[in-house]
């Protein structure tokens, strides 16, 4: 499989370097050179396929002959190894859950994917993988659960101690084998300075294979596509069917719109944001204009500088028009997020988190003026991930799952490190 670089298109690599170097070497974002449909004896025959299969049958048309299908398939299976089911609400309007993986979030596919993707790529290497990865709370929950126990790699993250949730840090520091954690006497940034400095450091590259689990990391979107094939497989007795993505880096609803590319026949997507409306407003006035992001209660989309809009723009080759022709847009405020968990709980039962709130709004803003279409919302977590907004709004306790709420009690493991550069070099070097 080949993929060109967003920068350059004449940057083409081979699968492998793109996953295990994330970013191109002009700093562009790699896609796919070709996206061709695939066949119609799959996309008409999906309900003969279990989700892993689906997954196998969309990674075999891209990557072609770059993998063995018993290599492959492997990976499927370990990856795509728990359920996205569509629960239909009303006849209109239907949800997919993501959150049935380790760490309650759609990461979880893409981080599960990516891990085996490495670890597939690396296993000839004498020299084990280290990763390193800053995290403000929640993408090094679904790294760590995605790369634990994967042969040949092991994770470091750091994350600044005192800025994650309890149970947040739980996920980070009580898996151990493979997976550890450094809580950093810092902020974020100083997280991912750290990180940053260590890739450039001579000693540590002597001792170290040190590689990096970033977002933007093709092996991270192409198994976001496979769900809404899945999807659509549970849907395919509803005509019109759109797909509604709260989005924050874009990186899900492109997955998406690389679905509907390989043939999925999607009707078109739903982008829906918070307060932070970069893409909605590129929509209505063709005007692309990167912002400081703002704080809101659905904050895994707190994105000013959507990192993925340059693959979406690609997909189209920047064409303004067929972009509006696949792509609608909508954005909410947070008490418009609040009414709309309280509104959900009220008509349906159904507990939805603030980003799927997002989605739910922009769904029915969308069936006003599409009365033909069936919207089915990404709900992208799990509502526990977000108890304290969630039950503020309801006067219900919501349920953390058990394979969550087992963490709480374990014993934390991670290694203390001062706010500098040294102390992080110290502990790799002596650990
Ligand atoms: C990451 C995340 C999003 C945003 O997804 P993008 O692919 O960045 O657009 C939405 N909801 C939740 C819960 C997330 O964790």
């Amino acid at each position: 499989m080949r993929l060109y670089s967003t920068n350059d298109s004449s940057n083409i690599v081979e699968l492998k370097e793109a996953v295990l170097k994330s970013l191109a070497s002009d700093k562009g974002l790699y896609m796919p050179l070709e996206m061709p449909k695939l066949p119609d004896h799959f996309l008409n025959n999906l309900a003969h396929f279990t989700f892993p299969e689906i997954a196998f049958q969309v990674s075999k048309h891209l990557f072609g002959t770059t993998l063995s299908n018993f290599d492959l398939w492997e990976i499927c299976e370990r990856a795509i190894n728990f359920p996205a089911p569509v629960k239909h609400l009303e006849d209109k309007l239907s949800t997919l859950e993501l959150f049935h993986g380790p760490s309650l979030a759609f990461k979880d596919f893409g981080a599960r994917y990516m891990a085996q993707l490495m670890s597939y790529f690396t296993k000839d290497d004498d020299k084990q993988l280290t990763i390193l990865v800053a995290t403000s709370g929640d993408t090094g929950g679904a790294v760590a659960a995605g790369f634990y126990n994967t042969p040949g790699i092991e994770v470091i993250i750091l994350y600044p101690s005192g800025r994650v949730s309890h149970l947040q840090e739980q996920q980070l520091t009580t898996l151990g084998g493979n997976i550890h954690a450094c809580e950093v006497e810092g902020s974020f940034d100083d997280c991912q300075a750290m990180v940053k400095a260590a890739f450039i450091d001579q000693d540590l590259n002597k001792m170290y294979n040190l590689s990096s689990a970033n977002s933007i990391n093709i092996a991270r979107l192409i198994p976001q596509s496979f769900y809404y094939f899945e999807a659509y497989k549970q849907l395919a007795h509803h005509d019109n069917v759109v797909f509604c993505v709260p989005s924050g880096n874009f990186g899900n609803l492109t997955a998406g719109l690389m679905a509907k590319k390989m043939g999925l026949p999607v009707q078109e997507f739903i982008a829906a944001t918070n307060l932070n409306k970069v893409v909605p407003d590129y929509l209505s006035t063709g005007q692309y204009e990167p912002m400081q992001s703002v704080a809101t209660i659905s904050n895994a989309m707190d994105v000013g500088a959507p990192s993925n809009f340059v693959r979406l723009s690609k997909l189209f080759r920047g064409n303004l028009d067929e972009i509006r022709n696949n792509l609608k847009g909508y954005y909410f405020d947070d008490q418009q997020t609040r009414a709309e968990i309280k509104t959900l709980y009220d008509t349906y039962k159904y507990i939805a988190d603030p980003h799927g709130a997002v989605g739910f709004l922009a769904a029915k803003a969308y069936l006003k003026t599409h009365v033909d279409s069936h919207v089915c919302v990404l709900e992208t977590a799990h509502p526990s991930k977000f108890i304290d907004t969630v039950e503020a709004v309801l006067s219900n306790k919501v349920v953390i799952p058990e394979r969550l709420a087992s963490l709480q009690h374990k014993t934390k493991d991670a290694a203390r490190i001062e706010n500098t550069f040294s102390s992080f070099k110290n502990y790799l070097l002596e650990r």
